[in-house]
């Protein structure tokens, strides 16, 4: 049981002046006795969303850490962020983590998978490609229904780029995952491993480096999303400014500059852009800043509401979940001004309510 509470502000996207109750956990637009009125003349957003964070383990090769998830899931409710999908960690996620009332909502996707030579030795699960289907469906349904599947990996010694999974393996494997339900997001950073991924119909596109523009159509046709990850970049964009190759430096430069024009471009196709960090939890990764993604979204630019909607609305509706509405799970942020006009408004939640208690 949690005390019923009540809340009224304007609700986006909707715009309309909603009155809410927070019963067991679920919003409802009946009256409950004896509420408390916590949140009134907001603005209201459904639970903040990082579609791409990896709480648990913050230095490559480390072992997932109980207290460590525990506490990054903690800093990202702090912040709003009552939702996280997280698309590949170093061991598979325990059962209390996205269920626990001080914890957020949880979409997890098992264990990276990648080719031999492909991530950080320790993180990765290492299959050889033609095991890859078979492993991505036992990750998908030993996890929240998703795996996470690298189709490339681009590496800063001796040559520009590691290995590639091949389009037919990336394929059959999509295939076998949809076959049992679950869905697959792909990590790409060349052209031919964004290619690969959505000629399989992959489920999500993690990163898009390189992702070429006449492949947009296809990918809203296939309600694929596309998952930028600005945040690591700019972090990323001094370790490659570092590095000896020049071929990587530029591969890099060109890369990350036709980021915001291909996402802005993605957006005007309609394809469903989400926002997510990256975030490990190293104090350069730091985790509960998704409301810094959204900044890079709108830079992109994207329209401020829909950018805001990535970290929101779209990411919920894209991961299954409702926003506000009547029998939805009472996750709500509330802010004192409208984030539309001016974004930076989302570091600022004023209320954060989760599973239907007042966390902030
Ligand atoms: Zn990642």
């Amino acid at each position: 049981m949690t005390e019923p509470m009540h809340l009224r502000g304007i609700a986006l996207p909707s715009e309309e002046v909603v009155e809410f109750w927070i019963q067991d956990g679920l919003l409802t637009d009946e009256p409950v006795p004896g509420a408390t009125t916590v949140v009134d003349g907001c603005w209201l957003l459904p639970g903040l969303v990082d579609a791409h964070t990896h709480p648990g383990a913050e230095q490559p090769g480390d072992p997932l850490d109980a207290n460590v998830l525990r506490r990054h899931g903690r800093e990202h409710l702090a912040a709003g962020v009552t939702l996280l999908r997280v698309p590949g960690s170093a061991d598979r996620l325990p059962s209390w983590f996205g269920t626990e009332p001080d914890q957020p909502r949880v979409l997890s996707a098992g264990r990276w998978l990648g080719l031999p030579g492909m991530f950080y030795e320790g993180w990765v699960r290492h299959v050889g490609e033609a095991e890859m289907a078979d492993a991505a469906v036992e990750e998908a349904l030993a996890s929240g229904g998703w795996c996470k599947i690298y189709a490339d990996w681009v590496v800063d010694e001796g040559g520009l780029y590691g290995p590639h999974l091949p389009a037919d393996r990336l394929a059959e494997a999509t295939r076998r995952v949809h076959a049992v339900g679950g869905r697959v997001a792909v990590h790409a950073q060349t052209a031919e491993g964004a290619r690969a991924a959505v000629e399989a119909g992959v489920d999500s596109l993690e990163h898009g480096l390189g992702l070429e523009v006449d492949l947009l159509d296809r990918m809203a046709a296939q309600h694929m999303a596309l998952v930028p990850t600005f945040t690591v970049w700019r972090t990323f964009e001094r370790v490659a400014r570092a590095s000896r190759s020049a071929r990587f430096r530029d591969w890099f430069r060109a890369a990350h500059a036709g980021l915001g024009p291909l996402v802005s471009a993605a957006h005007e196709a309609g394809v469903t852009v989400l926002a997510g960090t990256d975030s490990y939890g190293t104090p350069v990764l730091p985790h509960g800043r998704v409301s810094g993604e959204v900044r890079h979204l709108a830079a992109a630019p994207m329209p401020a509401a829909a950018a805001i909607g990535a970290a929101s609305w779209t990411a919920r509706s894209f991961l299954g979940f409702p926003g506000l509405e009547p029998g939805a799970p009472a996750d709500v942020v509330a802010y004192d001004q409208d984030p539309r006009t001016d974004v930076t408004v989302l570091d600022r939640p004023v209320r954060v309510i989760h599973r239907g208690r007042l966390v902030r």
